[in-house]
């Protein structure tokens, strides 16, 4: 059931919480200013009080909010955005860090990448590959916790020398609850103790059937240290990719989900967001879980400034008014009044649920007093 403080309805009817308080004892009532009443009550409350009513639900705020689907016509093809997962110590770091030093070095020459918890590699065919960048787990699950999608792939990193670990399983159920495919990267195949044959019986026992076993899971050796194969994993990123049919609608307004996001010091809040569908561009009116903004400067993963970014592209924001939680979505909206009303709706809504729980009462609110 929905519920509200006393405070909060008072707050909405612009009244004194005492008047409030004092409707509900001549009915029976003994209540204080932090307790919670149901919608019912409350609507009861403030129509004695003089007030109109109306119910708003989460769906008729953000009504359209996420755009309708795209009409298939519309769709173009994307790159994919794979989440690097595996046991701790495996080499999720080394090898995100290979990749990306690799490609700088083949790519622009001298170019020094910036870490903004997402970056695009190239394929050696010249397809765009985008990583998540960020602690693999915790981003990955707090995300799906939310209920986003944010990966399209796992690759999922067994070190040959310890083989299949507790998180390595732990990895393969995310991404079999997400419904994520995975690619198999067996790393550290420089040691001399190595056992990727090992690796492989390992997965088998978790039902992962590797192409060499006869399976289609694909499995790449690599060397994060030594910059073994990584080209032959990218490879096997894009062929997956391929049978996935990744598209999306670039001429739209942008949708997406931030990645991270922090406090920083000279420019404020800096969230790097994914691009899901549609195009991002300086100028943009948005509003980023419940901060509103207005787009003043985008920036890609070398550090540039850039004026547009696409479907699956990473990208940090510059130019909102607060700093919102990684797994939040964003989505461009037509004008700063919508974009305050939708931001000031989360907000009432998130500080709602620290009240809910500060005050121990078990609801969170679904629908609200306006
Ligand atoms: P993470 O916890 O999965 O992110 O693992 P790290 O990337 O931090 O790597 C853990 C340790 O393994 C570090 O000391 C790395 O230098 C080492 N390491 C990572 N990849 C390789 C590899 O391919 N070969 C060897 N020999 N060591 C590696
Ligand atoms: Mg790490």
């Amino acid at each position: 059931p929905e519920t509200i403080t006393i405070q909060e309805l008072a707050n909405r009817m612009a009244e004194r919480a005492v008047d409030v308080i004092k409707l509900l004892m001549q009915q029976g009532q003994m209540l204080k200013i932090n307790d919670v009443i149901d919608a019912d009550t409350a609507e009861i409350i403030a129509t004695e009080m003089g007030h109109t009513v109306k119910r708003v639900s989460e769906a008729d705020v953000e009504e359209g909010l996420y755009g309708a689907d795209d009409d298939p016509a519309d769709l173009k093809p994307r790159p994919p955005v794979v989440t690097i997962m595996g046991h701790v110590d495996h080499g999720k770091t080394s090898l995100l860090d290979a990749i990306r030093e690799a490609n700088v070095v083949s790519g622009e020459a001298g170019g020094i990448t910036q870490h903004i918890g997402a970056y695009q590699a190239k394929a050696p065919d010249g397809q765009v590959i985008t990583f998540i960048d960020t602690p693999g787990h915790e981003a990955f699950t707090s995300m799906r916790a939310r209920g986003a999608k944010v990966t399209d792939l796992v690759v999922l990193v067994v070190a040959a020398d310890d083989g299949v670990m507790p998180q390595t399983v732990e990895a393969i159920n995310h991404a079999r609850a997400a419904e994520v495919p995975i690619i198999v990267a067996i790393n550290k195949i420089d040691k001399p103790e190595a056992d990727p044959s090992r690796v492989r019986n390992d997965l088998l026992r978790q039902d992962i059937v590797v192409e060499s076993m006869g399976g289609d899971t694909l499995e790449v050796e690599v060397s994060a240290l030594k910059h073994l194969n990584l080209e032959k994993l990218l490879e096997a990123i894009q062929l997956q990719a391929e049978v996935l049919e990744l598209t999306a609608n670039p001429d739209r307004p942008a949708e997406g989900i931030v990645i991270e996001a922090k406090l920083d010091k000279g420019r404020g809040p800096v969230a790097t967001v994914l691009v899901q569908r549609g195009t991002l561009n300086v100028g943009d009116i948005l509003v980023c879980g419940a901060e509103p903004g207005k787009v003043r400067a985008l920036v890609d993963d070398h550090g540039r400034s850039i004026q547009s970014a696409g479907p699956a592209t990473p990208v940090e924001v510059l130019g909102l008014d607060g700093t919102p939680e990684a797994g939040d979505r964003f989505a461009v909206v037509d004008s700063d009044a919508r974009a305050r009303e939708i931001s000031d709706y989360r907000q009432r809504k998130k500080r709602e649920r620290l009240q809910a729980r500060g005050g121990g009462a078990k609801t969170s609110l679904e629908q609200m007093m306006s």
